[in-house]
């Protein structure tokens, strides 16, 4: 099952991710993990600073067991990379360099790292 963790009211309550529905409260975030790793649970996606990664509309993303990002009730998340820097998940967005030149690239909502664009510099023809 899915889970997402939420601090409210003072209090860290597990939410079932498809339902919406409050599992259990807990005083930190710790034992609503521990609570959530003993069950069985999976949580979010953490980013590397722990933060559970959202998408653009900030509904939790999940990892699945090929390792790809999809939303609580299995919805594949298409065109997403997890961004090197921050470990949030950045979108396929086209992207202008300083040339003007438009290229695909991957855009990471979060931090603002751009990677993997393609074509790659160094894949562009060369002008002379
Ligand atoms: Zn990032």
């Amino acid at each position: 099952m899915r889970v997402y963790i939420k601090s409210e009211e003072g209090k860290i309550v597990v939410y079932d991710a498809v339902k919406n529905e409050k599992i259990k409260e807990f005083s930190d975030m710790a034992e609503a993990v521990k609570f959530a790793m003993e069950n069985h649970y999976q949580l979010p996606a953490q980013a590397f600073n722990g933060e559970f990664v959202t998408d653009k509309e900030g509904n939790f993303v999940y990892v699945d067991d090929k390792g790809f990002f999809e939303l609580a009730d299995g919805t594949l998340l298409e065109g997403v990379k997890r961004c090197p820097k921050c470990g949030w998940i950045a979108y396929g967005e086209e992207v202008c360099d300083e040339d003007k030149q438009p290229r695909e690239c991957f855009v990471c909502p979060k931090c603002g790292y751009v990677f993997d664009c393609t074509p790659a510099p160094d894949e562009l023809p060369a002008e002379d």
